[in-house]
């Protein structure tokens, strides 16, 4: 069996089952400013930048005819509900089980996120078993250019590991991770979400309708 020189995660909605929540925070922000923001919609927002989000979902508005807020008072909205949330978060199925195998195999991981280093810290602190990831690159991070769906998260953690991107092995749940992971020339694998079909994703990516198919 050919095994990965590396294995690079995403967090939110693969490794953490935090998509539900961020959905919910995302909602109800909009909804304080006159929108009712859809499921395709959501699914839009998966695996971007905070502030990447917050300009999408000002466009929405502003395409309802609303009077729009600025990005500050979106979040000023948005931010405490994802964070009275998002510790409650519980792992993915799998999840736990996945990172101890790499572990095992002496397989390196990295985490490769949206989310800024003091998000990532919030939904991480109840799950000791995320120690396991020790380099991490975070939607804040000063040697970040560009956000997922760029290639630069997936790029900077091959860098940082000393492996080539090409033989790792990412794991996505996204649109905007997979195309992300894709254009670093990662081989992908994408946890569908529930409702998505692996018919929308090219034919050299992974479907997974679990974290527990994986076979290391
Ligand atoms: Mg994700």
């Amino acid at each position: 069996m050919i095994r990965p020189a590396a294995c690079l995660f995403d967090l939110d909605g693969l490794l953490l089952d935090t998509e539900p929540l961020h959905g919910r925070a995302w909602r109800q922000a909009a909804g304080r400013f006159g929108v009712d923001l859809d499921d395709a919609q959501l699914l839009q927002l998966r695996g971007r930048r905070r502030l990447d989000n917050a300009w999408q979902v000002i466009a929405w508005i502003e395409a309802a005819g609303l009077t729009a807020p600025t990005a500050e008072q979106l979040l000023a909205v948005q931010q405490p509900i994802a964070r009275r949330l998002l510790p409650s978060a519980p792992a993915m199925e799998g999840a736990p089980e996945l990172l101890a195998r790499c572990r095992e195999l002496a397989i390196p991981m990295a985490l490769v996120t949206s989310s800024s280093r003091e998000a990532v810290a919030l939904k991480c602190a109840p799950h000791a078993w995320l120690e396991l990831l020790e380099i991490r690159v975070h939607g804040d991070d000063p040697a970040l250019v560009s956000g997922k769906p760029a290639p630069d998260g997936f790029q900077l953690a091959a860098r940082r590991l000393g492996v080539e991107p090409a033989g790792c092995w990412a794991f996505e749940d996204s649109q905007a991770g997979t195309e992300a992971a894709l254009a670093a020339g990662c081989q992908v694998h994408v946890l569908l979400p529930a409702g998505v079909g692996c018919e929308s994703y090219p034919p050299q990516v992974r479907c997974l309708g679990s974290l527990q198919e994986v076979r290391l």
